[in-house]
């Protein structure tokens, strides 16, 4: 029976939300967490690429959330040379569906609670001072009170706005994106391709990323400032047309995409933003999931911690940036840099770095030898490249 009132408040059951309330409820707290959809995970808004490396430490391999899995990458230049990256690790391509439930599980098996189809509307003030959450439940409107909140309610989050962060990023930092679901294609195995080129995608590139037996998710991912004139599903579809002629569509994903650093503000006196909502996306790959995750363990640390010390002062709350900060967040501004210089080559060059990268031995090719090809021609850049780990759902 969910309780009027808890240490900590989470809003949204995805990945950086689930993984939040686990470690605040292991570490002694006393979590709800609100989720507007009848269940964790629905309605799918991903491609489902991960890397095992990214997802292990949070949750037990299970065969039910994996759909395949990945070893090779395999890259597509505007003029067709094709370039295989053999070295990234092992990756699967989700049920993100079924995943995203057994993450939530995780959380409540450490004791955290659940409450689906509950909308969070506004959070509750009380002397200027944030003490719980207004939602929807079952047409009524309730509330529960709590000492934090942690806003983990997606790309289109309200949590940060209502308290008074600013979470907007520029039309450019936004990947407007597409996805197919189709069936009866022929793609390689244990193969995740992608596509480039300004006749493709601008600024962006088309993904194949294999799922059970001939179905794969095809999508698109352009900059928001590309998709003014024609947006990502013209695209797509042409793409798909000449690629899979005979396939059929079996659900389609409208998506955005935070490509941005990250942002200024992530934490408030009694309110701190995780994942998608706090734009701890991979700037290039768009990969968030793990990255969600990984934020998600020190947001849910920092939270039980300062149960334990019956602080909420935005000043306590920071050390949850600082630990981001050091595992991730700091590189993130190279990784967006990288990202502009990345996007923004045009099809000549793109050319000439994969053939490039094809004179590059096999095993020594990875993600990163890759993007210092990218940007050779700019030293700075170069020197922070090579501090640099690029991480998520290429790695
Ligand atoms: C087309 C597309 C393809 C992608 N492909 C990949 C990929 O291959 N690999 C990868 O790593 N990432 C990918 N991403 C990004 C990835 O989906 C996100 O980064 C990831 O889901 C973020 O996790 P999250 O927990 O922050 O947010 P979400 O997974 O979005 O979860 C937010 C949750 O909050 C709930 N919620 C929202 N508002 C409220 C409210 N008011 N009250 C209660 N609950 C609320 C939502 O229902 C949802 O369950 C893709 C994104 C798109 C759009």
């Amino acid at each position: 029976m969910v309780k009027d009132r808890y240490d900590v408040v989470v809003i949204g059951a995805g990945p950086a939300g689930s993984v939040s309330a686990r470690f605040a409820a292991e570490n002694g707290a006393s979590v709800l967490i609100l989720e507007r959809d009848r269940e964790a995970g629905i309605p799918v808004r991903c491609a489902e690429g991960v890397s095992l490396k990214g997802i292990e430490p949070y949750i037990e391999i299970d065969p039910r959330w994996i759909a395949s899995e990945i070893d090779i990458a395999k890259l597509e230049s505007p003029n067709g040379e094709k370039t295989y990256m053999y070295n990234n690790g092992k990756g699967y391509v989700l049920e993100r569906r079924i995943f995203d439930t057994a993450l939530c599980e995780v959380a409540c098996n450490h004791g955290a609670d659940l409450l689906t189809k509950a909308d969070a509307l506004d959070l509750v003030w009380e002397d200027n001072r944030i003490v719980g959450v207004k939602y929807r439940y079952l047409g009524e409107i309730k509330v529960v009170k709590c000492d934090i909140v942690i806003g983990a309610d997606g790309v289109e989050s309200r949590v940060g706005r209502w308290a008074g962060i600013d979470t907007k990023v520029s039309l450019n930092d936004i990947e407007t994106a597409v996805q197919y679901t189709l069936a009866d294609v022929d793609i390689e195995d244990k193969t995740c391709e992608f596509y480039f080129g300004s006749e493709v995608a601008p600024r962006g590139y088309v993904w194949i990323f294999p799922k059970k037996g001939r179905t794969a998710n095809v999508g698109i991912g352009i900059s928001g400032d590309m998709a003014v004139e024609k947006g990502p599903k013209y695209y797509l579809d042409k793409f798909v047309a000449k690629r899979f002629p005979r396939a059929t569509i079996t659900y389609t994903v409208y998506g955005g995409v935070p490509t941005a650093w990250g942002l200024e503000e992530i934490v408030r006196d009694n309110i701190m933003l995780v994942g998608d909502a706090a734009r701890q996306v991979n700037p290039i790959s768009g990969g968030g999931i793990v990255q969600g995750m990984i934020a998600g363990e020190y947001c849910g640390k920092m939270a039980a911690e300062a149960v334990k010390k019956q602080k909420f002062d935005k000043k306590t709350l920071k050390k949850y940036r600082k630990n981001w900060d050091k595992r991730l967040g700091a590189n993130q501004k190279v990784i967006h840099a990288m990202k502009e210089k990345f996007m923004k080559m045009n099809d000549e060059k793109f050319n000439n770095l994969m053939k490039i990268c094809n004179s590059i031995p096999p095993e020594k090719f990875t993600v990163a030898r890759l993007f210092k090809e990218a940007v050779k021609d700019d030293p700075k850049l170069v020197l922070q490249v090579a501090k640099t780990f690029v991480t998520a759902k290429f790695k």
